[in-house]
């Protein structure tokens, strides 16, 4: 048991679409958060990361800043998603032991799991297979970032846990017209087609791969449980437990957005992997799940969009 009351939080990334939600959650608790912009924090230099830990001393970290992307931004830019996800872990993990943060929480991503491992996904999946070609140098610093916080508990006794979100969306998402996750991709889409009154628009792939989708909201509120209620070697998945095909999803995104029209299934895109969901059932034995439905998920989702919360960057 971690007591959050009276403690001081630093929040790794926080205008990221996790980051922001812990953010909003730990309003909630009677706690001091603590936040630093790019231009503050360059968390890439190592120097930079110790400087600000030795100087805010926070007694609890969430690590949920990161290089991110969808498909075509992993398969683009892979140098960089390697060395600045692995630059990131490993200099906020080591100044955490070096100042003595007592609790961190470390964000993996549900793409660290082998491409054909059996599915639902359960942790010890972990390096039991091949990876996603596409996503694989992020992938590969992820999987690092659970080895750090595994292997400072086990040599160091430090309390270092990971969380593995499935698929996240919601308010503060990335809308990248080429860059961005399938939920922000498609409202976006949707929503422009909506408003010009296109007859057709694109869907990626060919529909029939599965996903499960976890609305950020749900998460943070899993990631401050987890913080507060587990401290064990082993890393936990953070899903719903239930998975829909592209093409399923595409058309509950069409209805939230009032998109009525036709959908067209562009083949020459990537599918990705088949199908991925997360084995939930060891965060559901410690007593949590997920409460928001997807297409109130995508409500909310959609609203922040409208809204100008989210980034549009072109
Ligand atoms: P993944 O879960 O790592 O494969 O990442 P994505 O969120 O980028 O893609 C999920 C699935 O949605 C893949 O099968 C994509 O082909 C499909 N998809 C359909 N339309 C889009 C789109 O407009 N953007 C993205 N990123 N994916 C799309």
């Amino acid at each position: 048991q971690f007591d959050l009351r009276g403690k001081k939080v630093f929040v790794a990334g926080h205008r990221g679409l996790a980051g922001s939600a812990i953010v909003r959650r730990l309003a909630c608790e009677d706690c001091e958060i603590v936040t630093a912009d790019r231009q503050q924090l360059d968390l890439r230099r190592q120097l930079a990361v110790e400087e600000f830990i030795a100087k805010t001393r926070p007694h609890a970290v969430f690590l949920a800043a990161g290089l991110v992307g969808g498909i075509h931004a992993n398969a683009t830019y892979p140098a960089q998603f390697i060395l600045e996800n692995l630059q990131i872990v490993t200099n906020v993990i080591q100044s955490a032991y070096d100042y003595r943060v007592d609790k961190l929480l470390y964000l993996g991503s549900s793409c660290i799991y082998p491409k054909h491992a059996p599915q639902p996904m359960s942790e010890n999946m972990l390096l039991t297979g091949l990876l996603e070609p596409t996503n694989e140098p992020y992938a590969v610093a992820k999987i690092a970032g659970i080895k750090l916080c595994e292997s400072f508990r086990r040599q160091y006794g430090a309390d270092f846990i990971s969380v593995m979100p499935t698929n996240l969306y919601g308010p503060g998402d990335n809308y990248h017209r080429q860059n961005s996750h399938v939920p922000a991709a498609l409202i976006r889409r949707f929503h422009e087609a909506k408003l010009a009154n296109e007859p057709q628009v694109v869907v990626w792939g060919t529909g029939s791969p599965r996903r499960e989708f976890l609305a950020v909201d749900d998460l943070a509120d899993a990631c401050v449980f987890l913080m507060k209620h587990y401290s064990d070697i082993g890393f936990l998945n953070v899903g719903t437990g239930q998975d829909v095909t592209i093409g399923e999803f595409a058309r509950v995104v069409a209805d939230v957005v009032g998109y009525t029209n036709e959908l067209r299934f562009d083949t020459s895109r990537p599918d990705g992997a088949p199908q991925k969901l997360l084995d939930v059932s060891r965060l559901t034995a410690l007593g949590w799940r997920s409460k928001i439905s997807l297409r109130d998920g995508l409500a909310a989702a959609y609203a922040d969009f409208l809204a100008g919360g989210a980034r549009h960057i072109d």
